[in-house]
């Protein structure tokens, strides 16, 4: 896919005429591209459209470095495409905020063509329904076979109740889905394991009722994050829908969030907009982005509910849950690697003579304590080394919030008012094993902060390395090889 884009984009750019057709071929190749990533038929040809509107020809065939304003323009354009222009509500803490997720349990069908070859498709119970008249009809000689794939709604609401324990909510589970067996359980065992307080039943079979009841009582119990988990398959597909729209109005939710696979394809926009028609969805939610899928079917998901993506699911476990990043995502939908933004920027930013100590660090990969309160300091000094890793995707997308600054920098000067108070041995360690209790016990003294506090900066610590050691190894650019993709 990545290969696609740039072998078009250097075909452009090694042009010696660039005229309309030149323009048109390269839009052509980069629109195959995404339509492999699942994007809409649609959205690629108003992509098309709009930059061809954005992109000036005679700038185009005089500019110097061709292959570098088009790919800039296909990267603003895909951005904005998901960007739908308004933010989606956040929960308070200690403001009790109900929040819904909603998802559709696809079908997952592989098509027998006559020569016995699998072609895998998703669909919904709809799509399903016409496929089997269309094989009916033309009684050809291949037949199909299925198997239900799920969004992720139930593992995903556990993410969202985790993430925001950690960062000081008292959230709680609340299980709506009476028709698969074994869902109660499943969300009894994953609350558990977090430690999060869950409502359900094995009797009940009125999912508004459960809702309800798990609402108000959790209410009682001042929790300010109560997120109810709803079915996502139905004998009847209408049926769904009423039944979503039913927990929506008994519940009455702050914020409803779609759920859908990053595999889903084509069928993303359908599905969206079909829950849109029932609930109000104010949110989105890409699971299984650690999958092969590149996720173009979030566009879709955007472009359907008018509302944003705000996670990524990359895993099954439950810390393995990302703050939605526009730059990377798009990155990845185009076949550019999440980093070719963050190299760009260390050439950009960085001194030179700082850049191969700099350079070196990242490619070790090993992520110290120490190397974190370095980096700290560089944030808090906005120096040029802090610009860059406010550019690491993840990195300060959730250490530095956008109109969180403030918060933030006392954040940061807090988490190394207690690594001031650690040994050489523990700022130096790669072993995360080092830091038992009694020395985080000793920590928190020494600094005059509770014990909480003290894991809370660990915890930022693992996030912290696991991006930073997805760069080991990793080949940097020199300058001048920057733009190509
Ligand atoms: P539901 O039917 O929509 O509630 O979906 P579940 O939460 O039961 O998830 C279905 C399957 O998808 C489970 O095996 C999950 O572990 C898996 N899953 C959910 N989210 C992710 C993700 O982000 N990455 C991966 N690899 N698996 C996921
Ligand atoms: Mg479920």
């Amino acid at each position: 896919l990545g290969g696609s884009i740039s072998r078009a984009l250097a075909q452009m750019s090694n042009a010696t005429v660039i005229d309309e057709k030149v323009l048109n071929d390269c839009l052509n190749e980069i629109s195959r591209a995404l339509l492999q990533a699942d994007v809409q038929f649609k959205m690629v040809r108003d992509m098309q459209t709009n930059i061809k509107r954005i992109v000036n020809l005679e700038a185009l065939a005089a500019g110097t470095n061709k292959r570098r304003i088009m790919q800039q323009a296909v990267f603003t354009e895909l951005c904005n495409m998901l960007d739908p222009g308004k933010p989606s509500f956040t929960p308070k803490k200690g403001k009790p905020s109900v929040v819904m997720f909603v998802g559709l349990q696809a079908l997952e069908t592989r098509e027998i063509d006559k020569q016995g070859m699998g072609k895998v498709r998703y669909m919904d119970d709809l799509c399903q329904k016409v496929m089997l008249k269309v094989i009916h009809h033309a009684s050809v000689a291949y037949g199909f076979w299925e198997h239900g794939t799920s969004s992720g709604k139930t593992t995903t609401c556990t993410k969202y109740a985790y993430y925001h324990q950690r960062k000081g909510f008292k959230p709680a589970l609340v299980c709506a889905d009476t028709f698969r067996a074994g869902a109660f359980d499943q969300l009894k065992q994953n609350a558990t394991k977090a430690k999060i307080p869950f409502y359900g039943s094995y009797m009940e079979s009125d999912p508004v009722k459960i809702a309800v009841e798990g609402v108000e009582r959790f209410k009682k119990e001042n929790c300010d994050l109560i997120i109810v988990d709803t079915s996502g398959r139905h004998k009847q597909e209408a049926a769904l829908f009423e039944e979503m729209r039913q927990v929506s109005e008994a519940t009455k939710p702050d914020l409803v969030i779609f759920v859908m696979d990053s595999s889903i394809g084509q069928a993303a926009f359908d599905q969206a907009q079909a829950f849109k028609q029932s609930v109000s969805v104010g949110a989105v939610i890409v699971t299984k982005m650690d999958g092969h899928a590149k996720g173009g079917g979030a566009l879709s998901a955007v472009a359907a509910t008018k509302s944003p993506v705000i996670f990524i699911g990359t895993g099954e476990h439950i810390d393995e849950f990302e703050v939605f990043d526009v730059k990377p995502f798009v990155s990845r939908l185009l076949g550019m690697g999440d980093w070719s933004g963050f190299m760009d920027k260390i050439h950009e930013v960085v001194p030179t003579d700082q850049q191969p100590e700099l350079l070196q660090k990242l490619s070790e990969g090993s992520f110290t304590l120490r190397l974190m309160y370095e980096q700290f300091q560089n944030i808090l000094k906005m120096g040029p080394i802090g610009q860059v890793f406010s550019m690491l995707p993840g990195f300060s997308s959730e250490l530095m919030p956008k109109g969180h600054e403030k918060e933030s920098q006392a954040k940061i000067k807090r988490y190394m008012t207690m690594m001031d108070s650690m040994t050489d041995a523990e700022l130096d360690s790669t072993n995360p094993k080092l830091m038992t209790e009694s020395r985080i016990i000793r920590i928190a003294r020494g600094s005059g902060r509770p014990v909480r506090d003290v894991m809370d900066m660990l915890e930022e610590y693992k996030r912290l390395a696991k991006i930073w050691s997805k760069m080991k190894g990793l080949k940097i650019p020199k300058k001048g090889e920057m733009s190509a993709l």
